[in-house]
C-alpha cells in the first residue's frame, strides 16, 4: 500500500489547536497531495463533502470514523460504496484494537492504518500494510526502550510496559529517555514486511494511569473496548469504575443502534465480558441518542476513587 499522487486526503477535523491533525495535514500538503479540510461543517456535512469530492484517504481519530460511519447510516449514506480506500487513524489506541479496527472496517468498506505521535516528541508510530494491528516506530527518528513503570528495568520481548523515547534529532526540543505513559508489548524487530524497526503488537494498549487493579486483575480499558466493539449493533458506550466502595465495581452503560434496541443485547454484552476477560460487570442498555459522541479523543472511561 502507498499512497498514490491522485490520492484526495480528507481532513474532518475543526482545525483546533491539537498538534497531531496539523502536522498530518502539513505532511500530506507539502508532499502535493490534494488534502481537503473539514473545519466549520458538521458531520452531515462533512459526509457529503467527501461523497462530493471523491475523497479516498481519510484521516480522523477512530472514534470519530465509527461516529461518521454511525450518521452516514442514519442519512442513508453507504460508505462502503464511495471512494474511501484507507483510514489513517490516531490519538486513540483503536486503531490496532482488533474489534474497533474490524467495525471501522466494515462499515467503511476500507483498510485501517494506526499511527501514534505524542505532541511532545512527533510522529511516533507507522503501521506496515504486510502486518495489521501493530505499530512499528521510526526507528530513524527514536531510540524507543520500554520499562517497568514501577521498577523501571527493560521489560523483555512479549512483556508490557511503559515507552520510553529519545528523539536526538528533533529540531529545537530534542527529549532524552521521555516517559510517554504510552503502555506498549514488546514486539519482535523481524517482520514480513522486512522493517527491522521494533514493532509493537496491538499498537498503544492505553495509558499507564488507565490501567486499574480490578478485584486481583489489571485491567485496561482497550481491552474491553476490544469485546465491546465487537458487537456492530452497540453505537456508543460509557464506562464507570467506582472505587468508592471495598470492592470495585465495573458499570457499563451501552447505547445500541435504534433497531436493536430492547434486543437482550445488555445480557450478551455482560456474558461475553465475563467470558473474555474474566470479570463480572453490571451492563445496562441506554437508550438510542444518549451516550455523548467525540469528534477527537472520546472520554468514555469515568473512575469514582
Ligand atoms: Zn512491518
Amino acid at each position: 500500500m502507498r499512497l498514490q499522487p491522485d490520492d484526495r486526503l480528507f481532513f474532518p477535523f475543526s482545525f483546533g489547536p491539537y498538534l497531531g491533525f496539523w502536522t498530518a495535514f502539513d505532511a500530506a500538503a507539502r508532499r502535493g497531495f490534494f488534502c481537503l479540510p473539514g473545519g466549520g461543517l458538521s458531520s452531515t456535512a462533512r459526509l457529503r463533502f467527501l461523497l462530493d469530492h471523491g475523497v479516498t484517504v481519510v484521516l480522523c481519530t477512530p472514534t470519530y470514523a465509527l461516529h461518521l460511519a454511525e450518521i452516514a447510516r442514519k442519512e442513508g449514506i453507504d460508505l462502503v460504496r464511495s471512494s474511501v480506500r484507507y483510514l489513517i487513524v490516531a490519538g486513540e489506541p483503536g486503531g490496532s484494537i482488533a474489534g474497533t479496527r474490524s467495525s471501522i472496517e466494515a462499515n467503511w468498506g476500507a483498510r485501517v492504518f494506526d499511527h501514534c505521535g505524542l505532541t511532545e516528541v512527533g510522529p511516533v508510530g507507522i503501521e506496515c500494510p504486510e502486518n495489521p494491528a501493530g505499530l512499528h516506530i521510526l526507528e530513524t527518528e527514536y531510540l524507543p526502550e520500554v520499562i517497568d513503570p514501577k521498577t523501571e528495568e527493560h521489560a523483555l520481548p512479549g512483556e508490557t510496559g511503559e515507552l520510553v523515547l529519545t528523539n536526538l534529532g528533533r529540531w529545537g526540543s530534542p527529549l532524552i529517555r521521555y516517559r510517554t505513559g504510552d503502555l506498549v508489548q514488546v514486539g519482535a524487530r523481524s517482520c514480513p514486511c522486512g522493517s527491522g524497526w521494533l514493532r509493537l503488537p496491538g499498537g498503544i494498549l492505553g495509558r499507564t494511569d488507565d490501567m486499574v487493579h480490578l478485584r486481583g486483575n489489571n485491567f485496561y480499558p482497550s481491552a474491553l473496548e476490544n469485546v465491546i466493539r465487537r458487537f456492530r449493533e452497540i453505537a456508543e458506550y460509557r464506562v464507570e469504575i467506582d472505587q468508592t466502595g471495598a470492592l470495585a465495581v465495573l458499570r457499563v452503560e451501552i447505547e445500541p443502534v435504534p433497531a436493536a434496541a430492547h434486543s437482550e443485547i445488555a445480557d450478551r454484552v455482560h456474558k461475553m465480558i465475563r467470558d473474555e476477560l474474566s470479570f463480572r460487570a453490571e451492563v445496562k442498555e441506554v437508550a438510542p441518542g444518549t451516550l455523548p459522541r467525540f469528534e477527537l479523543k472520546a472520554r468514555r472511561i469515568l473512575v469514582r476513587k
